[in-house]
């Protein structure tokens, strides 16, 4: 998960009341708690096993066993696995993890240790994954287990994203616990997010699916570093994907995500296809993605692939994980990615994290009225008529109805 959007981790001893009654469904208002973790000890656990080359897989110590296998992959001779998850593609041996450090090839059967175990639930605004054009104004059920398939250097949440399963306290959340937890908050959505749902996709699916039947919406927050299998699959029962377009660019990829651009486009793309409701955010870290030819490429690439109508959102860096060095993106860079965007025919740009900026707003792309007010992560006036401009008339592209 690129950072735009952050997730609380408290720096005391774990509050697990508070946690507890966020899942008990205590307390319906906007509310917040995290399953403490001594930031100390998983943020060391956390830098020991952080990865330091490309599909090196961290040991695993001591028995750590999991009853529930595994998706997505097959079985090679000697007991080895092939992950089939995600483009990385990692070769497993008895007694090893993968490189996201929750998946364990146990005696020659692939193992999930992330099936259920949440390690932080919230109740947010759907704005703050940023989804600006799904169900404006409602609350997402956020939940997150630790690891990543990916190291981004600038990872806002890395101390669960880059952590080990038994480094976090977690819960045991069966996908019924957690539907019934989202109906007791009031929320009509639930947000797989903060770390990187992709790695546990077993869980997602089967949490997803359970959403579906109960007449609750799920969405997906995602790097989309993920096979077009699994994410035809996991598409299926989801109402949303936003995807972190990190950069418009393979070397940006390569040197500080670990991971690599192409597969995000194709799924970016899949998603598209899939005809679910789509959004982008690109984090603009200062002098690394923020080039005005890269946004100008990735916008074009946006509006020739995906047409025009596909969110984007632009956000601001803040100095994080192993990028404290940097500054945080001047405001100028933001208004001017935005400006990029719309110039190449994007409809919805927005700006992020940015304090009070008009382009939090939406705007109607025909008539040019202001139909969404915000003001930061609160919607305070909505201006549609069953989905269309109240002013105009046009269709606005979007989720729109619980
Ligand atoms: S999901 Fe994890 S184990 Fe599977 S290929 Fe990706 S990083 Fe490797």
């Amino acid at each position: 998960m690129s950072g735009s959007e952050e997730v609380e981790v408290y720096r005391n001893d774990v509050d697990r009341r508070d946690f507890m009654k966020i899942l008990a469904g205590a307390g319906a208002a906007l509310c917040a708690a995290h399953l403490g973790c001594s930031r100390s000890a998983a943020a060391a656990a956390a830098e020991a096993a952080a990865p330091a080359g490309e599909t090196k897989a961290p040991s695993t110590k001591g028995p750590f066993v999991s009853d529930h296998e595994a998706l997505e992959y097959e079985k090679l001779d000697g007991g080895a696995v092939h992950c089939l998850l995600c483009p990385r593609g990692c070769t497993v041996r008895p007694g090893q993890r993968g490189y996201c450090r929750v998946r364990e090839n146990q005696g020659g059967t692939y193992k999930t240790l992330v099936y259920g175990r949440v390690c932080t639930a919230h109740v947010d605004p759907i704005e703050k994954k940023p989804l600006f054009h799904f169900l404006p104004g409602t609350t997402a059920f956020s939940i997150a287990t630790a690891g990543c398939n990916v190291a981004c250097q600038f990872c806002q949440n890395w101390e669960i994203s880059q952590a080990r399963p038994e480094d976090l306290p977690s819960q045991d959340v069966p996908p019924a616990k957690l539907v019934e937890a989202a109906r007791r908050s009031g929320s009509p959505t639930v947000a797989f997010t903060y770390s990187e749902p992709t790695i546990f996709y077993e869980y997602e699916l089967d949490a997803a699916q359970e959403c579906k039947k109960a007449g609750l919406h799920s969405v997906t927050i995602t790097n989309g570093f993920i096979r077009p299998e699994p994410m035809k699959r996991i598409c299926e029962p989801l109402s949303a994907v936003k995807v972190d377009m990190k950069g418009f660019d393979e070397d940006f990829y390569r040197k500080y995500v670990n991971g690599e651009l192409k597969p995000v486009l194709a799924t970016i793309e899949l998603v598209k296809k899939l005809g679910k409701h789509l959004e982008l955010v690109t984090l603009l870290i200062p002098g690394l993605n923020d080039s005005e030819d890269l946004v100008k490429a990735q916008s074009q690439w946006v509006v020739k692939n995906l047409g025009p109508d596909v969110p984007v959102h632009f956000t601001r860096f803040h100095p994080a994980y192993k990028m404290t060095n940097l500054p945080q993106t001047p405001e100028r860079t933001i208004m001017r990615a935005r400006e990029i965007a719309v110039a190449e025919g994007v409809h919805y740009a927005y700006t992020g994290n940015l304090d009070g900026s008009e382009y939090e707003n939406t705007f109607c792309h025909k008539c040019g009225k202001k139909i969404i007010k915000r003001h930061g992560l609160y919607v305070e006036e909505v201006r549609l008529r069953d989905g269309n401009c109240s002013y105009c008339g046009t269709a606005i592209p979007g989720v729109w109805k619980a």
